[in-house]
C-alpha cells in the first residue's frame, strides 16, 4: 500500500465529491464554501427530488442532507438512498434545525451516518465530513478473510495476484490487477474516471482520466468473451464504468 504523500495544496489531496442538499441558499453557499476550501468538489441541490436525481446520475462520496426540505424531505431522501443498490453505501450527514431526540433517532435509524444540529459551525461540519469519509473508506476495504473472487469463468486471487479465465492464467500489470480487483469487489456500482483514479491509483498519483479508459480496454481484451461487446466491464454513458458479475454465469 502506497504511503499517502502530504501535498501542500489540499485541493490536490482530496477530490471527493460532496452533494449538499439544502433549500436555504445562504446555508448551502456557506457549506459549499467551507467544503471547497478543504479541497472537496461540491455539487448542490435545493430539493430532495433534485438530490436523488443528481445522486443517481453520479454517486457522490458523501451527502450533506438537510432534514427540512420542501417536497421530498431529508428523511425520505435518506430512505430512498438506502433502498437503492447503487447508493446504499453513500454516507449521509443529516443537518437538522430540529434538535429533538426523535429526529436524531429517526435520522440514524434511516441510515444517516452522522447528524449536525443547526446552527452549526462550518469547521465542525468539515471535520465530521472528513471523519465520516474516513470511516466509509475503512468499511469499504475488503474483509480480511476474503481471499479471492471466483464466479463463473473468472477467478481472481487477491493474495497471490493470480487471475484466470476459464482456468487459463492471465498476465496483468499490477495496476490492471488492482483495477480488476476493485471492480470485482464493488459490483453493480457505477464509478466515474476520477473516482477510479482516486480509489485505484490513489490520491497521491496524478494521471490523466483517460488512463482509466486504457486500462479498462486492456482488461476487456482478456476477460470479456467479445471485447467489442463488453458484458462484464460496462460503460455507463456519460458517467463511467461498472462491473456486472451476472454475465459471468450462463
Ligand atoms: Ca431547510
Amino acid at each position: 500500500m502506497a504511503a499517502v504523500v502530504s501535498v501542500p495544496d489540499r485541493r490536490l489531496a482530496s477530490k471527493a465529491t460532496i452533494l449538499v442538499v439544502e433549500d436555504e441558499a445562504d446555508i448551502r453557499d456557506l457549506v459549499r464554501y467551507h467544503l471547497e476550501q478543504e479541497g472537496y468538489a461540491v455539487e448542490d441541490a435545493d430539493s430532495g427530488e433534485k438530490a436523488l436525481e443528481r445522486a443517481a446520475t453520479s454517486p457522490p462520496a458523501l451527502v450533506v442532507l438537510d432534514l427540512m426540505l420542501p417536497g421530498t424531505d431529508g428523511l425520505e431522501v435518506c430512505r430512498r438512498l438506502r433502498a437503492d443498490d447503487a447508493l446504499r453505501d453513500v454516507p449521509v450527514i443529516m443537518l437538522t434545525a430540529k434538535g429533538t431526540e426523535l429526529d436524531r433517532v429517526l435520522g440514524l435509524e434511516l441510515g444517516a451516518d452522522d447528524y449536525i444540529t443547526k446552527p452549526f459551525s462550518p469547521r465542525e461540519l468539515v471535520a465530521r465530513v472528513r471523519a465520516v469519509l474516513r470511516r466509509a473508506s475503512a468499511a469499504a476495504a475488503p474483509p480480511a478473510h476474503e481471499e479471492d473472487f471466483f464466479r463463473g469463468r473468472l477467478h481472481v486471487n487477491f493474495n497471490t495476484y493470480e487471475v484466470a479465465v476459464d482456468g487459463q492464467p492471465l498476465a496483468l500489470s499490477l495496476r490492471e490487477f488492482e483495477l480488476l480487483k476493485f471492480f470485482v469487489q464493488h459490483p453493480h456500482r457505477v464509478y466515474d474516471r476520477l473516482q477510479l483514479l482516486d480509489l485505484v491509483w490513489g490520491q497521491d498519483v496524478h494521471v490523466e482520466p483517460r488512463t482509466v479508459d486504457v486500462h479498462v480496454r486492456r482488461l476487456r481484451k482478456v476477460i470479456e468473451r467479445d471485447d467489442s461487446a463488453p458484458e462484464l466491464l460496462l460503460t455507463v454513458r456519460g458517467v463511467g464504468y461498472k462491473f456486472n458479475p451476472d454475465a459471468l454465469e450462463p
